[in-house]
């Protein structure tokens, strides 16, 4: 049986490539940098060498805690010598609570200038911008991010919840390519596969970065699935010999589009275990079963 699943290294622009699972720090909020450590090799140990995090992870909607995440990752990559060298650092800006979206020239580039200090490194290899600014025109975003990849202090740029039409306004300000999106894609979030965002990746050779490939979650746990959709994967993976979830992680790499899943555990064991996903093998058939049983529909 021949596989959808596309287990490739992804090329990302100028980057060093990057494998077809990342890890994601949105959950990352542990103090302790042997834990954050841990975490972080045990990814890059698995091929996971794009980590995706976020100025605003960390923030707990009360008011305190922005840019939490971002500094305790500066704080294990100073500890940690020759560990930044391994990543493919991702961070975003543009989420500015309780506003709550700004990406204004003068917003966007502190916002940078300070992921730089937390991070406590020279350079973002992905700058995304983390949610439309509906309020900034998008060739003020464009001048900021011209900027900044001129002074180095980025190499590349990445969006994040952006409807295509929104990338090309982006995109028509640019002189480089836009060369990632970070669109909601799993199991039990198909809007990305008929709203016009994986089409456009592959239009425009986007890479799309799935958030949240378990649904954050659920599809590990089966809470508020579709009981056909949980049932269906549970015999995916009895075929296949895995859990559920990387059944899960398998149907995001199955898209022609060839995503890369951001995972998001905080278990060292299911980070590792997340490349059981790279064995999957889903035809056609399998794929379209599962898009069935997830809209509870068949398709016309
Ligand atoms: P996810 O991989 O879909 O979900 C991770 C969650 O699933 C964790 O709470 C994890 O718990 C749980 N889980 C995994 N396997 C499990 C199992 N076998 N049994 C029970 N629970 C299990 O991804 P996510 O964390 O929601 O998001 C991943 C990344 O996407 C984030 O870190 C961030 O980088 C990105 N993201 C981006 C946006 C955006 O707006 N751009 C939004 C959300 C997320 P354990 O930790 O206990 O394993």
């Amino acid at each position: 049986m021949s596989s959808l699943v596309q287990t490739h290294s992804r090329s990302l622009g100028s980057l060093p490539t990057v494998g077809p699972i990342a890890y994601g720090l949105w959950r990352f909020t542990d103090d302790d940098v042997a834990t954050g450590r841990a975490l972080i090799e045990t990814a890059l140990d698995a091929g996971m060498n794009l980590i995706d995090t976020a100025d605003v992870y960390g923030f707990d909607w009360g008011g305190t805690g922005f840019g939490q995440v971002e500094e305790i990752l500066g704080r294990v990559l100073a500890a940690t010598p020759g560990l930044r060298d391994r990543i493919v650092l991702a961070t975003k800006g543009g989420i500015a609570p309780p506003t709550p979206y700004d990406s204004s020239p003068k917003y966007l580039r502190a916002a940078c200038e300070a992921s730089l200090t937390r991070l406590q490194t020279d350079v973002i290899d992905l700058f995304q911008i983390h949610r439309p600014d509906m309020f900034t025109h998008p060739a003020d975003v464009a001048i900021t991010l011209h900027a900044l990849r001129v002074e180095g202090k980025i190499r590349e740029v990445g969006v994040s919840n952006h409807t295509p039409a929104q990338v090309a306004a982006l995109q028509a300000h640019l002189e480089f390519p836009i060369i990632t999106n970070q669109p909601e894609f799993s199991a039990v979030q198909l809007a990305p596969l008929r709203d016009g965002t994986l089409d456009q990746c592959m239009e425009e050779r986007i890479t799309p970065l799935a958030w949240s490939p378990l649904g954050g979650g659920r599809l590990a746990t089966g809470d508020d699935v579709a009981p056909d959709l949980v049932a269906l994967l549970d015999s995916l993976a009895q075929r296949e010999g895995v859990d559920r979830s990387h059944i899960a992680i398998a149907f995001v790499l199955a898209h022609p589009s060839a995503p890369i899943a951001i995972v998001g555990s905080q278990n060292v064991d299911r980070v590792r275990s997340s490349t059981a996903a790279l064995g999957v093998t889903l035809d056609r058939a399998d794929v379209y079963a599962i898009v069935q049983a997830s809209e509870g529909v068949p398709l016309p």
